[in-house]
């Protein structure tokens, strides 16, 4: 991932770090940090990991630009978005901080 990369209907603005974050779960978007947390819910977007609380948001947007192709997994019912982003690295833990236009 670069500056100027598209995701979905947005662009990479600025890569803030590169990390390795072990099994760390930070959503993508908005930083908070599900590590710890039992929430479900969320969904891969791109190589992106959406938490539950911006699912809502996020869903609403690919919707209307008509994205929705980009979400790559969502996370199965019942399963805590931390396991189902661990799943989902598969064991790639080097993650890109970015911010988004
Ligand atoms: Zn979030």
């Amino acid at each position: 991932m670069k500056k100027g990369d598209k995701i979905g209907p947005f662009k990479v603005k600025k890569i803030e770090s590169t990390i390795d974050i072990g099994n760390t779960i930070i959503c993508d978007l908005c930083n908070e940090d599900y590590t710890n947390s039992d929430m479900c819910g969320g969904f891969i977007m791109g190589s992106y990991g959406v938490c539950p609380k911006c699912e809502p948001r996020m869903r609403a947007r690919l919707k209307k630009y008509n994205e929705e192709d980009h979400i790559k997994a969502e996370c199965p019912p019942g399963m805590t978005h931390r396991e189902f982003i661990i799943r989902a690295r598969g064991g790639n833990n080097i993650m890109q901080v970015a911010s988004l236009e």
